[in-house]
């Protein structure tokens, strides 16, 4: 079964359109979706494919009249684009669509060419960064090999087009012959093709070569996150623009500092009695150890929070910060004097458990956290 739509809704025309309404359907769809006006957008390029279906059949009188009768299924079981729009066909189409020096030339501002202009392809390379890299930003410098232009290469002529890059065919459309310029398909519009190559220049007359780049990662970068830095792809085969180089983040983990959004969690381990007494413990954190002082009596599940001492955010809001768990150890062996003194210590009324409601539960901490 066909899901696709019907032509005459997607140009929003009725069955009984004449050639010239279709056109100026075409026109107002073409537009709205055309590339250009949405770039990176999935969803309007397809539609501006299917316009482009769509006006391919109903301009064509016969494919019309065929298409009015049987509908997406045409007799013989094929339907009815033998091949699938490029971007190539539906900007040649417009040649005829928009004609020259029509008001549309200002609009697209030579989109159809621009978007002909040859680009290298794009170079993509993995980064492993560390917790300290992501938190404060780093400069990294890598190597890539890079596809680029080969000395020695000899170029000829390309017979298709002439050396023009273009090639012109003769269009019948409803105001007549219209005279139409594409891309060369031999040379991709170069107008030239590689003669002779020295060993290990590709057939484009591309090269691989070892470069040094250095890549300014910025802070508070994320694991699966892609850079790209324009034009440090691999160069256009025969000339154009350079692609581009995407480098996709991998973080580190961390054995001691564990990270949440741009806080980072540390927790720390105290002993009853450093926790019963107060203390002061170094801890480790991001740039380096802290000091940090511990008040008598502090609680298992306790917070303590260092701002600032986060991961910067990668939009520039400030930073976040340290959050600091205490956990109580409480000892798993002790020897025969250890146990007596503690045993000395059971039945005092300070060591019965007497939660006056500043002891904070699960549910406060969590709350705590999120505040
Ligand atoms: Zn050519």
């Amino acid at each position: 079964m066909s899901t696709k739509r019907d032509y005459y809704e997607i140009l929003g025309v009725g069955k009984s359109a004449t050639a010239e309404e279709i056109k100026k359907a075409y026109r107002k769809v073409a537009i709205q979706f055309h590339p250009d006006k949405n770039p990176g957008d999935k969803e309007a390029e397809e539609k501006f494919k299917e316009a482009a279906e769509a006006y391919e059949v109903l301009s064509d009188q016969e494919k019309r009249a065929q298409y009015d009768r049987f509908g997406h299924s045409r007799p013989g079981g094929r339907g009815f684009s033998s091949h699938e729009m490029n971007m190539e066909d539906i900007f040649s189409q417009f040649g005829d669509i928009f004609g020259g020096g029509s008001p549309f030339d200002g609009f697209f501002g030579g989109g159809g060419s621009r978007s002909r202009q040859r680009k290298g392809s794009n170079l993509r390379i993995k980064l492993k960064l560390t917790l300290e890299e992501v938190a404060n930003g780093v400069e990294k410098k890598i190597k890539v090999h890079r596809l680029v232009k080969a000395d020695g290469v000899t170029f000829k002529s390309c017979q298709t087009c002439g050396g023009t890059g273009q090639v012109r065919k003769v269009v019948n459309t409803m105001l007549g012959q219209m005279v139409s310029t594409t891309t060369c398909p031999t040379c991709g519009g170069a107008g030239q093709m590689v003669d002779q190559r020295p060993p290990g220049v590709d057939s484009s007359g591309l090269q691989s070569k070892e470069e040094q780049i250095s890549i300014k990662i910025p802070a508070g970068v994320a694991d699966g996150m892609q850079l790209s830095m324009s034009g440090k792809g691999n160069d256009a085969p025969g000339g154009g623009i350079p692609g581009d180089l995407l480098i996709l983040i991998e973080e580190k983990e961390d054995k001691v500092l564990k990270r949440d959004g741009n806080n980072v969690i540390y927790d720390l381990h105290l002993n009853f009695v450093d926790a019963a007494l107060g203390t002061s413990v170094e801890i480790p954190s991001i740039g380096g150890k802290v000091r940090i002082k511990i008040d008598p009596g502090t609680q298992s599940g306790k917070m303590l929070r260092l701002r600032g001492k986060g991961i910067k955010d990668i939009n520039g809001y400030g930073s976040g910060d340290q959050l600091i768990y205490i956990n109580v150890w409480v000892p798993k062996k002790l020897s025969a004097d250890e146990k007596s003194k503690l045993e000395s210590l059971r039945e005092s009324p300070h060591f019965q458990p007497q939660p006056d409601g500043q002891e904070k539960g699960f549910f406060e901490r969590m709350k705590e956290y999120f505040s």
